[in-house]
């Protein structure tokens, strides 16, 4: 089962490991590059997740992991890398 992410309202802290759902919780109205920085620190660090290459996030499974819509559409330039 792959790691997917879900904005969540009102979250303490930018990004926040859910195992029993699997998924990471982030902060709908926290800085999308300080999100984007705190996910790759838990899926590499605490998840062991391959490192990521050009800003790619990776599930520990070496698949992409998809980015909430929201979240890329505040920070084109995340997907370009
Ligand atoms: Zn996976």
């Amino acid at each position: 089962m792959c790691i997917h992410i879900a904005l969540t309202e009102g979250l303490t802290g930018l990004a926040v490991w859910d195992p029993d759902e699997v998924r990471i919780r982030v902060a709908s109205d926290a800085p999308v590059r300080d999100v984007l920085r705190e996910l790759r620190d838990i899926l590499i660090i605490d998840l062991g997740a391959p490192t990521a290459r050009c800003g790619q996030l990776r599930c520990f499974c070496g698949m992409r992991v998809e980015l909430p819509e929201e979240l890329l559409l505040r920070c084109p330039a995340a997907e370009a890398g």
